[in-house]
């Protein structure tokens, strides 16, 4: 073993788990072709800057959980800690607001957050980010929403709790945000030391707090939905209405105040009660400031966001299918110099027609060969030995009813070629 490990929080995600991811990343990439969604490669590092002024200096993402460094430029550069900061610059930098509105995106890839590792929790984890820029209308939220439960469907997952709030605008939360100083002022020295902070700095995130002390003193706290102004709550009745329409289940959630600063009216997260503390799948809303916050042309937008080892785990827990393990359909086994010689032609011939296949390169025994073709999972052994070097044939097993017969490599190619389904 090397003496050099991986940092931690990191994961190697081996070849045992990463054809389930594979399957994740398809039926994404189907649900995004279906809602005219188009895929977008974003870079991993970006200025820090992009993200402190757009995903706001107040979040445990930007004071706590950064990757930052100094390239050898004297630049200040951050691991990207999530995507829609990026989407949008891109979005503004690539002058996409001349184009159809909104502007449909979706990628997937690693994020960066110096967190406490944790099962479902890890410094390194994978995103599926959906992001639709440029229109305010509430149907749009609704269609991020049922676009990202299509693909919780569609992999199988079952029992999810789908949360929805709405976190105001700049308009009517700084009211809501005295409404709440006013109804802690007299619990203030009882909260935990964060929410202390979180006080005069970011007091919706108290509502938000994990700590049971804090959580029983926001108990009765007053909701957002009540403070709304009337654009705020026209929309978030859009929401609800667009949601009842598509027959989605939901509930609202008081203290669903997102994490990100940038984030105005609707905040939604999807939960699973089979993933312990870490339950949040998928978590997104609308963030109609983050243009402005990064130096844009005001530009609304609406997406979210889904852990990929946290969507692997859940539907790992639930027994959900992952569709076929990849499998070779030939192995190509040899006994002797010449046969083995012969064995790496009929391979090559077998791949360049498009079968998956394989062969020993250590001069195993024919046993040991066989061996390797049924843990491969092989449909099919072809066999060449001396005979079948002398008759210019080849011995084709069917591995799964012991059937074998004596065929021309023309014959092989053409049987299988039926045989495929
Ligand atoms: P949490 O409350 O779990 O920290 P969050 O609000 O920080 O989540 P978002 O920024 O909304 O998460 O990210 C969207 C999704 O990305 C989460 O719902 C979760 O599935 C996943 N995610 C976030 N942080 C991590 C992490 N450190 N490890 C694995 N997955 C993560
Ligand atoms: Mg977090």
């Amino acid at each position: 073993m090397s003496s050099i490990k991986a940092p931690r929080g990191v994961r190697d995600i081996l070849p045992a788990e990463s054809w389930k991811w594979a399957h994740v990343f398809k039926v994404s990439s189907e649900v995004a072709r279906n809602f005219g969604y188009r895929e977008i490669h974003l870079p991993v590092f970006e200025h820090t800057e992009l993200f402190s002024r757009g995903v706001g200096e107040t979040t445990d993402v930007v004071e706590k959980e950064m990757y930052t460094f100094t390239d050898r430029g004297g630049r200040s550069i951050t691991l990207r800690p999530e995507l829609s900061a990026s989407m949008v610059r891109s979005y503004l930098e690539n002058g996409m607001a001349r184009q159809q509105q909104p502007v449909k995106l979706w990628s997937a890839g690693p994020m960066f957050r110096y967190e406490r590792p944790q099962k479902g929790r890890y410094r390194q984890f994978w995103q599926l980010d959906f992001e639709a820029i440029g229109l305010q209308n509430p149907h749009v939220d609704v269609e991020v929403i049922d676009l990202s439960l299509e693909i919780f469907r569609r992999l199988g997952l079952r029992g999810l709790e789908v949360k929805i709030n709405s976190v105001g605008c700049p308009v009517c939360r700084p009211a809501y945000r005295d409404v709440i100083r006013d109804f802690l002022k007299p619990h203030l020295g009882r909260l935990c030391s964060s929410c202390q902070d979180r006080y005069d700095r970011n007091p919706l995130r108290i509502l938000d707090c994990k700590n049971p002390e804090c959580k029983a003193l926001t108990e009765d706290a007053p909701r957002t939905l009540d403070h709304l102004c009337d654009e705020c709550r026209e929309h978030f009745e859009g929401v609800e209405k667009g949601l009842r329409l598509l027959d989605v289940e939901f509930s609202i959630d008081k203290r669903l105040v997102r994490g990100l600063d940038y984030y105005t009216k609707t905040a939604y997260e999807v939960l699973s009660g089979d993933l312990g503390a870490q339950n949040a799948v998928c978590g997104g809303g609308r963030y109609d400031n983050l243009a402005e916050a990064i130096g844009g042309k005001p530009t609304p937008g609406v997406g979210f966001a889904a852990g990929v080892e946290r969507i692997v785990l859940t539907m790992e827990q639930q027994g959900c299918d992952f569709g076929p393990q990849p499998a070779i359909d030939v192995y190509v086994a040899s006994a002797g110099d010449e046969s083995r010689t012969r064995a790496f032609e009929v391979l090559q011939m077998l791949r360049r027609a498009g079968f998956s296949s394989d062969m020993d390169f250590q001069n195993r025994s024919l046993k040991a060969q066989f061996k390797t073709a049924n843990n491969t999972g092989a449909d099919y052994v072809c066999v060449i030995g001396d005979e079948e070097l002398q008759s210019k044939t080849v011995t084709l097993k069917d591995m799964e009813s012991g059937e074998q017969q004596s065929l021309t490599m023309e014959e092989t190619l053409e049987f299988l070629e039926k045989a495929r389904v």
